[in-house]
């Protein structure tokens, strides 16, 4: 049995992982501010069980966030409380240098503290991992090789600026301090429970109310979607036989334009919730203008992972997809 401390665990891909690691008997104390993103349905499942706790805080809270760890004797933290969806970071990007880059300076300060007090196996098993994206690395053309750890970073947003210079600290903490952390840089997950204000629920809960598919510029935008279960499974793969201060590329193998995600989406309601005029939902898509600095392409390389953490992804996009949608027009 290990002891987490998880940042953000109310939010998406967060929520997934705190509920996984309770399930496998792991003691998990979740640390979340409660921001729009974060939904308590999300861990509902879990909520009652011995081996887990929810304290509500900001990660800039260094002190909180100390005594928790020594409270609970951690052995894992991972960080993945942010501001994360990219809009927000182009309307008002305060919150994102706020939390992004400072919350992850206090988090770092308070596993310093907290290691640097540790001993023994107790010591040389404690981990700080730093849950990062691939938009780090900037855009790719058509052609290009993939991104791999080695890549320089090119961020291009205010949201993808904020995750680079917090991979900085990560980096500098581990390096100066001898924290021993690693970076999980990944690519776009999909799954349950993604918030609304993202591309696949997005396009899924308007088609249903009738409501415009609204595409950015020409939606020939690449992507590289993961399945939010395999993004937790990589991240306890890096946790349990990454390297320390060492990064690990997450992807899911699975590159695809905007449009045909939202073709795939169209397809699969016409089948399972045909409208009763018999258009297609795809009547439904309207091109807008196109997002401020908008990036190109995603592509990510998952060999590293693969050959030294032993990392997978599940194959199966449109049955991945085809269950989200169905929940969906289930109301779950
Ligand atoms: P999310 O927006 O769904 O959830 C974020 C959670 O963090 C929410 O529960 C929110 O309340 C909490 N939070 C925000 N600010 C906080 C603060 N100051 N203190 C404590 N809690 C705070 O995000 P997500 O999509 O689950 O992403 C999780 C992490 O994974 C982020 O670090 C993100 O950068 C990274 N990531 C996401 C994707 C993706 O496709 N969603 C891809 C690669 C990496």
């Amino acid at each position: 049995m290990k002891n987490f401390l998880v940042t953000g665990g109310l939010g998406f891909i967060g929520s997934h992982f705190v509920v996984e690691q309770v399930k496998k008997g792991n003691l998990v104390v979740n640390v979340d501010k409660v921001t729009y993103a974060a939904n308590y349905d999300n861990v509902k499942e879990i909520s009652g069980d011995k081996n887990y706790n929810f304290i509500k805080a900001d990660i800039n809270e260094t002190a909180v966030i100390y005594a928790a760890l020594k409270e609970s004797n951690i052995d894992y933290i991972v960080n993945f409380a942010a501001e994360s969806h990219v809009d927000n970071s182009i309307k008002s990007a305060g919150q994102f240098i706020q939390t992004n880059i400072n919350g992850t300076f206090s988090m770092l300060e308070a596993a310093k503290n907290y290691y640097q007090e540790l001993e023994g196996e107790k010591k040389d098993n404690f981990r700080f991992l730093h849950v990062s994206t691939d938009e780090v690395f900037g855009s790719l053309k058509d052609g290009e090789p993939a991104f791999t750890e080695e890549n320089k970073y090119l961020p291009n947003s205010p949201y993808s600026s904020s995750k680079a210079s917090s991979d900085h600290l990560v980096r500098a903490w581990n390096e100066t301090y001898g924290l021993p952390a690693i970076i999980t840089n990944c690519s776009n997950n999909y799954g349950a429970n993604q918030h609304e204000e993202k591309l696949i629920p997005k396009m899924i809960t308007n088609a249903l109310s009738g409501k415009d598919l609204t595409i950015y510029g020409n939606g020939k935008n690449i992507r590289d979607w993961i399945y939010v279960e395999d993004h937790c499974h990589g991240i306890e793969l890096a946790l349990t036989k990454g390297q320390i201060g060492d990064t690990y590329c997450l992807g899911g193998e699975c590159e695809m334009r905007n449009t045909k995600i939202v073709d795939l989406i169209c397809d699969i309601l016409d089948e399972l919730k045909p409208k009763s005029n018999g258009e297609s939902y795809k009547s439904q898509i309207k091109f807008i203008e196109d997002r401020q600095g908008h990036d190109y392409r995603y592509a990510i390389s998952n060999a590293k992972s693969k050959k030294e953490l032993g990392f997978e992804v599940s194959k199966s996009f449109r049955n991945n997809l085809e269950g989200i949608i169905s929940r969906h027009c289930e109301g779950v």
